[in-house]
């Protein structure tokens, strides 16, 4: 079997030849912003106005666009509603678009097989890596992996770049071992975290992390100090990075993969509703910004849609699970709104969860040829 590392060195040999990127125009699309409203909702708590505790969404939000209350995630054989599998239902525009990555360091870890929204995107258009962001919680590295497809027209050259904050870890354990000198007794200490945070994903990445990811975390670090205790944690950590990242970077496509709402597994049901809050809060944050931004500000595209749903039966043992195959795990929403689409509709119909990803390509005017979701022409104003 053919290595990961030696895929992409042949991949990088076969884009040096074709000279793809060398070629690419300048993007002139809105910018797109897709926010996984993660870690698995239900419609009620987040669409049904009697039950809902995401209220700027559904009264802000859903009259500036369209609501697709009946988003489905298709029960296919061998198919698993979980958090994994619906971010790359999303960002795939396909069912089932992903492997295990083998990692001997951590179980639940998939990686895609297809080509991303964002390798789509990055090989139409010049748009540098940094430009294209996923934003993942706060200890997820699997999560990691979703930056690319294994797929040999595409791949790590079109990768997005990746804020999280097992980057910023790497980023300042490197740093802190630089500046320690060897012979410092704290040295050996460090060292064993680094090879930690390296041993959560031993892929040889080239190329390496961004030039301006690495000054972004530079500044994060002046700014949040080495201890960990300054910096906001768990969704709001998200909400956080994406508002500078918005700021610091300008990226033409990011996704940010909230996922609080999981912590139902293990809590009770008022964690699952406080973390719905929370992301609605930070829906605001990252709006406002978009809003009152010239860089966003009538240029940009969003789109908010769960990972999965949860079950619906509150009377079993252990409420609030996905992983059944029960038809609420499959029972998701959308929800689009920006420059281009239609104000204050409700779009009466099933529609996939597949449907994201080539619908926003061609919201940015990028073909997706492997996607396999309709594109939505009904958004259109
Ligand atoms: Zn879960």
């Amino acid at each position: 079997m053919i290595s990961r590392r030696e895929f992409n060195l042949g991949l990088g040999a076969a884009l040096a030849s074709t000279g793809t990127r060398a070629t690419a125009a300048p993007y002139r699309g809105p910018n797109v912003i897709v926010i996984r409203y993660g870690g698995g909702v239900r419609r009620r708590e987040t669409i049904d106005p009697a039950h809902s505790y995401s209220p700027y969404m559904l009264h802000d939000l859903a009259p500036r666009g369209v609501l697709i209350p009946d988003m489905v995630i298709d029960q296919l054989e061998g198919g698993n509603t979980s958090h994994a599998e619906g971010t790359l239902n999303i960002l795939t525009g396909r069912y089932k678009a992903y492997r295990d990555a083998g990692s001997r360091f951590l179980t639940d870890r998939l990686e895609p097989v297809e080509p991303t929204l964002f390798e789509y995107l990055r090989d139409a258009y010049d748009i540098p890596s940094h430009q294209a962001l996923l934003i993942n919680g706060e200890d997820r590295p699997q999560e990691e992996f979703f930056t690319y497809g294994v797929h040999n027209h595409y791949g790590i050259d079109f990768r997005s770049e990746m804020l999280s904050l097992h980057r910023f870890k790497l980023y300042k354990v490197a740093r802190q071992l630089e500046e320690l000198g060897t012979d410092d007794p704290a040295h050996v200490d460090i060292e064993k975290q680094y090879q930690n945070l390296l041993a959560a994903d031993p892929r040889d990445i080239a190329p390496k992390q961004s030039p301006d990811v690495t000054a972004f975390w530079r500044r994060w670090r002046l700014h949040y100090g080495d201890d960990g205790l300054r910096n906001p944690r768990g969704d709001r950590l998200l909400t956080e990075l994406t508002i500078r990242a918005m700021e610091q970077l300008r990226p033409r496509l990011i996704m940010v993969n909230y996922q609080d709402p999981d912590y139902v597994h293990w809590g009770n049901a008022s964690h699952y509703t406080r973390a719905i809050q929370v992301i609605d809060e930070g829906l605001q944050r990252i709006v406002r910004l978009a809003d009152a931004d010239d860089f966003y500000a009538g240029n940009t595209i969003f789109a908010i849609v769960p990972d999965c749903g949860r079950d619906a039966n509150d009377l079993v043992s252990l409420p609030f699970q996905h992983h059944f195959n029960t038809r609420a795990a499959h029972e998701i929403f959308g929800l689009f709104f920006g420059p281009g689409i239609t104000k204050g509709r409700v779009l009466d119909k099933q529609v996939d969860q597949t449907a994201v990803a080539p619908t926003l390509a061609a919201l940015m005017g990028v073909q997706s040829p492997r996607t396999e979701g309709d594109i939505l022409s009904e958004l259109g104003a």
